[in-house]
């Protein structure tokens, strides 16, 4: 019978005889469903001639499947312990695993080529900050199937208006098209955790519409969801360099009223609110 991972008395015996055990503090919570598994692999479309990048392989539960499907997968796991378990269990010719922290590895030299997907089972102690990263850093990869907390994957996918919606939705919004794929209760994993997950696919945005300062523009959406209770122009007149007669002109132009708060505006507002605030800002305040 060949090994799998997502099957809980294998993945129980196998980290038993490599004398390993679950790390909290690393977030690993292995899941321990085939069904999930095969769905979060299927979810990332035809992965035939793909490259697919997976963040925190642990057991290999997802890897085996991913190095079933894709043309080569490489897997970047942080503990060293795993990484060992991995490289003596797991024999794909396909399959490069990397020991390393998907919070400081250089991501943009691995060989993904164009249409790459990632796809992963996020340690969830660190999934906004290696969200944001991968849509950051790695522009050829159009796919991104991925597992996280319920809270931060309703954020992800709010549109405007609710009270999820904040600048975490606006910056993921920006780059990609969300959607929520599978809900996945805490008896699926070993050991189970103290929350829901949700797992997440995005789909990169060909960017039909961009601002002429990208930098200025995630300023201005961080600005305009500091105090969420305060109006947009009470929120963007604490930035540094833009004064209210300058914000009051900017919203006139956009055609957006100076009493609505920041959760209101959509992606494409704000980009028009960042071309029209940018010429006007003061001093070098731009840069910061
Ligand atoms: N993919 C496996 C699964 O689905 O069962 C394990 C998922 S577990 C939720 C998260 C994995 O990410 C663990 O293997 C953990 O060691 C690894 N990990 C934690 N922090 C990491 C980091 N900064 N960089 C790379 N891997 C990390």
């Amino acid at each position: 019978m060949e090994f799998d991972a997502a099957n809980r008395s294998q993945l129980r015996q196998l980290m038993t005889e490599n004398g390993l055990r679950p790390n909290k503090r690393l977030g690993q919570n292995f899941l321990c469903d085939k069904n999930a598994a095969d769905a979060i692999v299927r979810a990332a479309g035809d992965l035939t001639g793909r490259r697919v990048l997976e963040i925190g392989p642990g057991a290999g539960a997802l890897t085996v499947r991913l190095c079933k499907k894709a043309s080569h997968v490489y897997a970047l796991e942080l503990d060293a312990g795993l990484y060992a378990m991995l490289q003596n269990h797991v024999e794909a010719q396909n399959l490069t695993l990397i020991h390393g922290d998907a919070l400081k590895a250089d991501l943009a030299s691995l060989d993904l080529g164009e249409h790459a997907a990632v796809v992963a089972n996020l340690p969830y102690y660190a999934t906004t900050a290696i969200l944001l990263r991968l849509l950051h850093e790695l522009p050829t990869v159009d796919t991104f199937v991925l597992m996280m907390q319920k809270e931060v994957a309703q954020r992800l996918c709010a549109p405007p208006g609710g009270r999820d919606y904040g600048s975490l939705s606006v910056a993921v919004q920006y780059y990609s098209q969300t959607q929520t794929v599978l809900q996945v209760p805490p008896p699926c994993f070993f050991p189970a955790p103290d929350v829901d997950s949700t797992v997440v696919r995005l789909t990169r945005r060909p960017y039909p519409i961009q601002p002429a300062d990208e930098a200025w523009m995630f300023t201005l959406v961080r600005a305009s969801f500091a105090m969420r209770r305060k109006t947009i122009l009470n929120n963007l007149s604490a930035i540094p360099g833009l004064d209210k007669p300058a914000i009051m002109q900017a919203l006139g132009q956009c055609g957006i009223a100076p009493g609505v708060r920041g959760e209101t505006l959509c992606i494409e507002q704000f980009i028009a609110l960042s071309d029209a605030t940018g010429p006007l800002v003061k001093g070098s305040h731009k840069s910061q």
